[in-house]
C-alpha cells in the first residue's frame, strides 16, 4: 500500500531515480523512474502509444512511446520499455490523455431527467418542483444513480468523480456510505461531499421539511464521515468534502460551523455560489450583501473552498477568487439548460482564478460526459469572447490539472512518471476522427468525441475497455436501474 503523503514524492525514488533521460523522436526527452521491487505489485504496460499528452507544466506530447505503471503509479514514459507486465495495451493507433476529473455533480438526480414538466423552467422553480420527488431518495436509488452517473463518465473519460450530495430524507440510509461503495464496484476515484440543508420553505428557503436537518445533527454526521471514509494519502481513492447546498437553502450559522469543522479536519469546502441573478437579488434582500461577500464574512475563501457555477461576480470578486485561491467549477451545459448564464471563464484563467470543469447534476445536463461538457465549454466561450476564448487545449487542461487543483491534489490530473495510472485512450482511427488529429491537444474540444473511449485506466486499473464497462455487468445494472428509476417516480 502507498503510505506516502499528497505532493510529496515517494522516498524510494530519491534512491532509484536514474532519470535516463533520452530524446524522443519528437525532440522530446522522457524520464525514466526505477521498480521498486514490490513482489505483489500489478504492472500495466502501455506499448507504442500514437500520442500522450501529459498536461504537465512543459505541456508535453510524447509520439510514440510505452508507458509503464506499478501498482497504480506510472513509472515511466519512453520509448520501448522493455518491461515484463501483468497486463499489456497494444496502443499504436491511439491517443491517450490524462484521466478527466468531474468536479460537481448530482449523481441522485440520474433518475430525473428529461421530466417535461421542468423543461421550461429556471433554477428557483425547477428545485421546488424536483424536491418533490427527490425527498423520496433511499439507499437503492442512490446506489444505482450513482453506478449508472458514474459509469457514464468513466466511459467518456472520467477517472475521477466529486459528487455533491445535500438531500438527505430522514431515514433513507446510509447515502454516502452506499456512494462509495458504488465507486467501488466501478473502480473510480471518488470525491464525496456530506451537503446539507437547514432552511425549509417555513424558514424562507426553497426545500420542503422533510429533506433539511439541524446544524447540530450534520455537524455530527459530517465528522462521522470524515473520520470513516477520508483518506488524504497519495493515490487516495476517497475523500470527504463538506458542502452545504447553497445560501438559499441554509442558514449563516450552518455555513460558518461546515468552514470551522472543514479545517479542523483539513477537508475541502464547496458550495453553489453566483448561479442565477435571482440568488444574487435573494441575498442582497435578505443579507445586505452580495453572495460572495456574504460567504467571506463567514470564512468561505481560500485555496480550499470551490464554488461549482460562479455565474455572476463582478471584477473585484474575480480579482478576490484570483488573490485567495479560491477555485470554480465551471458547468456549461447545466448553466445553458437552465438559462443562468455564462461564466467569465476568459477573465478567470487569464486572472490566474483555479478553475475546472464540471457536468453539474443529471437533471440539468441531462447526462453525464465530461468529453461532452469540453467541446460545449469550447464553442460556448468562443461564441461569446471570441479571440479571447480558451483555447481547446485550456479546456482539456481545465477537466485535468485544473480539476485536480479544485480537488486540492497534485497526483492527478497530469502524467508523468510519480503521478497515479489515470488515464483514457481513443482510437485515432475512428470515423469521425480521420483526418481531425492534427493537433491532438485540442481534438477533444474542438472536433469533439460522442462515442465511448477505447480504454479507461484508473490507478493502473482497466475499468473500461472496448468502450464498455469492465468492473460491472453493465448491461444488468442498466436494467435494474430502469426498474428502480420507474418505481421511485411512481412514488
Ligand atoms: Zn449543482
Amino acid at each position: 500500500m502507498l503510505a506516502y503523503s499528497l505532493g510529496l514524492p515517494h522516498p524510494l525514488d530519491a534512491t532509484f531515480l536514474c532519470a535516463l533521460a533520452f530524446p524522443a523522436a519528437s525532440g522530446i526527452i522522457n524520464v525514466y523512474i526505477q521498480s521498486t521491487g514490490d513482489a505483489a505489485m500489478k504492472t500495466l504496460l502501455i506499448q507504442n502509444i500514437a500520442s500522450l499528452v501529459s498536461c504537465d507544466d512543459e505541456d508535453r506530447v510524447y509520439e510514440n512511446v510505452d508507458l509503464y505503471a506499478e501498482n497504480g503509479v506510472i513509472r515511466a514514459i519512453g520509448q520501448n520499455l522493455d518491461k515484463a507486465a501483468d497486463e499489456t495495451i497494444d496502443a499504436r493507433h491511439m491517443l491517450c490523455y490524462p484521466g478527466l476529473i468531474n468536479t460537481h455533480h448530482h449523481l441522485y438526480q440520474q433518475f430525473s431527467r428529461n421530466l417535461p414538466q421542468v423543461q421550461n423552467m429556471e433554477l428557483f422553480d425547477w428545485l421546488k418542483t424536483l424536491y418533490e420527488i427527490w425527498k423520496n431518495l433511499d439507499e437503492n436509488v442512490i446506489r444505482l444513480s450513482s453506478l449508472t452517473g458514474m459509469g457514464e463518465l468513466m466511459k467518456h473519460g472520467c477517472t475521477t468523480c466529486f459528487d455533491h450530495h445535500y438531500v438527505f430524507p430522514a431515514g433513507a440510509g446510509d447515502l454516502i456510505g452506499t456512494q462509495f461503495a458504488a465507486a467501488s464496484e466501478l473502480g473510480i476515484r471518488m470525491h464525496c461531499s456530506r451537503g446539507s440543508m437547514d432552511l425549509s420553505v417555513k424558514d424562507g428557503g426553497l426545500p420542503p421539511d422533510s429533506v433539511v436537518q439541524t446544524v447540530d445533527e450534520i455537524m455530527k454526521d459530517s465528522a462521522r464521515l470524515i473520520e470513516t471514509y477520508h483518506d488524504a494519502s497519495f493515490g487516495s481513492m476517497r475523500h470527504v468534502a463538506l458542502a452545504p447546498c447553497s445560501p438559499f437553502s441554509v442558514s449563516a450559522e450552518l455555513l460558518r460551523q461546515s468552514a470551522i469543522l472543514a479545517r479542523q479536519y483539513h477537508v475541502r469546502l464547496h458550495t453553489h455560489l453566483c448561479e442565477t441573478k435571482d440568488e444574487e437579488n435573494y441575498m442582497l434582500e435578505r443579507e445586505g450583501m452580495r453572495p460572495l461577500a456574504f460567504m467571506q464574512t463567514l470564512g468561505w475563501v481560500g485555496p480550499d473552498v470551490w464554488y461549482a457555477h460562479g455565474i455572476h461576480f463582478n471584477d473585484e470578486e474575480l480579482k478576490l477568487l484570483a488573490d485567495t485561491g479560491t477555485g470554480v467549477c465551471h458547468c456549461p451545459i447545466s448553466n445553458m439548460k437552465l438559462a443562468s448564464g455564462i461564466a467569465r471563464v476568459p477573465e478567470m484563467l487569464k486572472l490566474g482564478v483555479p478553475v475546472g470543469l464540471g457536468v453539474d447534476g443529471s437533471a440539468s445536463n441531462d447526462g453525464s460526459s465530461l468529453m461532452e461538457e469540453l467541446r460545449v465549454a469550447y464553442l460556448l466561450h468562443r461564441l461569446n469572447s471570441s479571440r479571447e476564448a480558451p483555447s481547446g487545449y485550456d479546456i482539456l487542461k481545465m477537466a485535468t490539472r485544473g480539476s485536480a487543483r479544485l480537488l486540492g491534489r497534485n497526483d492527478i490530473g497530469t502524467l508523468a512518471p510519480g503521478k497515479c495510472c489515470d488515464l483514457f485512450l481513443i482510437d485515432s482511427r475512428r470515423l469521425e476522427l480521420v483526418g481531425a488529429c492534427f493537433d491532438p491537444k485540442s481534438v477533444l474540444a474542438t472536433v469533439g468525441v460522442r462515442g465511448a473511449v477505447d480504454y479507461t485506466v484508473v490507478h493502473g486499473k482497466i475499468t473500461v475497455k472496448g468502450g464498455h464497462l469492465a468492473t460491472i455487468d453493465e448491461e444488468k445494472t442498466a436494467l435494474d436501474a430502469q426498474r428502480v428509476c420507474e418505481g421511485y417516480l411512481a412514488r
